[in-house]
């Protein structure tokens, strides 16, 4: 612009350029301080926690492995043939012999995977030093599971059956269905009756940390008006808390473990979290993305039980999509669905997570309380996968991400009077 007069600004316009510049930026890099938080956590107590995580990616192939194998047995050795036809010498009732052979199915698959089970639910656990359990509690609480897999198996086995053989071809749009309609059960059964039956609900005594959490859910519109506390530490010392329920069952529930390791402010930087949850209807979310899934596992079911029964049906003598002894094989298929599917839908949660993170620092305001808490996380998540490692595998976002999702959001208000003066880790 050589040579051109320079223009006088009109009184009204404020050139920014003009106004003097004051530099109310601490010197804060996220990159850092990120690196500052995760170096905390190094040495015996890193080494284990990346152990106890990569260990989990094999038990998913070993559990995959041990499932089929169980089914392998079942429909080769032609004991499910044999139990379809001894049920059928005693009962004429077809839904009574879906039934039977259900609950004999659930009791069979439940004994065959029983080694695994205690190593991946107590053995291992207590090798991590993960379980505050002994094998008495432990033993409890896998009864009560067991026994809410056998009640749920011989309401929707003999629903899946009717459906399979009203509905012909199309009968895997009704199982998935069929799927969806018990997930929808589950998700409004769980909090009030079967989360109580491993773990006691109290409301959390009036303290000034009560008001605070309050506070919070009426800022963000949740319509709660009490926090319960949940006595998490009788299986497990870790950290956890959620925000449940609609309409009039709406519950805030922060576990005993947060309670006891965490500071006030780590706690209510994870209650924004959970909160983030709720405001943004994650729930409906993973439902509608969970859906589409099982739709999908149904369609490869479908396939997968024409193009094996096709194969070997003569020996396992299975040849019908109608006959029960066929189960072993449709759980086989979705077994491998699912487990080809684990990047799926981990992407579907690890989605949700990382925006219940934005918005509970958004909420929350407290940037470095929240990356201590996922500090405290690392006792049973790596803290520092790969990149692809965090896609495929985790559930959540990696420490890693989630300290450095606070600290960017850290610097980007940094200029704030309640974050300028907030301690950082360098
Ligand atoms: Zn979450």
């Amino acid at each position: 612009m050589n040579g051109l007069p320079p223009r006088a600004a009109p009184t009204h316009h404020i050139e920014v350029g003009a106004l003097p510049v004051v530099d109310a930026t601490p010197k804060f890099d996220a990159r850092n301080a990120t690196a500052a938080y995760l170096a905390r956590i190094n040495g015996a107590a890193r080494a284990r926690s990346d152990a106890y995580f990569e260990g989990g990616y094999w038990l998913m192939l070993v559990d995959l492995v041990w499932a089929l194998a169980v089914a392998g047995i079942l429909l080769w050795l032609r004991i499910s043939a044999g139990l379809r036809d001894w049920i059928a010498a005693r009962t004429h009732s077809r839904t009574g012999q879906t039934l039977f052979y259900a609950a004999a199915y659930v009791v069979l698959t439940t004994a065959a995977t029983f080694p695994l089970t205690v190593y991946e639910g107590y053995v291992r656990e207590h090798a991590y030093g993960l379980s505050n359990q002994n094998f008495t509690a432990w033993f409890s609480d896998f009864a009560t599971g067991v026994a809410i897999t056998l009640i749920a198996s011989l309401i929707f086995v003999p629903l899946l059956y009717a459906a399979i053989r009203r509905a012909g071809r199309s009968w895997w749009l009704w199982g998935a269905g069929l799927v969806i309609l018990f997930q929808i059960v589950a998700l409004v059964i769980y909090p009030l009756y079967i989360a109580p039956l491993f773990n006691h609900y109290t409301p959390l005594p009036e303290s000034p940390l009560k008001a605070q959490i309050l506070s919070l859910a009426r800022a963000n519109d949740i319509p709660a008006d009490n926090v319960w506390m949940m006595d998490a530490s009788r299986q497990s010392n870790r950290i956890s808390a959620n925000v449940s329920g609609f309409l009039g069952t709406t519950r805030i529930t922060l576990n005993d473990n947060l309670l006891k390791q965490g500071s006030q402010d780590e706690i209510l930087a994870v209650l924004g979290h959970e909160m983030g949850h709720y405001v943004m209807g994650h729930i409906l979310r993973a439902l509608l993305l969970t859906s589409l899934l099982i739709i999908a596992a149904f369609a490869f079911i479908h396939g997968g039980f024409l193009f094996a029964a096709d194969l070997f049906g003569a020996q396992w003598q299975v040849r019908h999509l109608d006959d029960v002894a066929g189960l072993p094989l449709l759980a086989a298929l979705a077994s491998i669905f699912f487990f080809l599917a684990t990047p799926v839908s981990n992407s579907i949660t690890r989605t949700s997570e990382h925006q219940a993170d934005i918005f509970g620092l958004d909420a929350v305001r407290k940037p470095d309380a929240f990356a201590t808490a996922m500090l405290k996380l690392s006792t049973y998540r790596k803290l520092e996968p790969g990149p692809w490692e965090e896609i495929l595998f985790f559930d959540h976002p990696s420490g890693r991400t989630r300290i450095m999702d606070a600290m960017v959001w850290k610097k980007e208000h940094i200029r704030d009077v309640d974050i300028r003066d907030t301690v950082s880790p360098q």
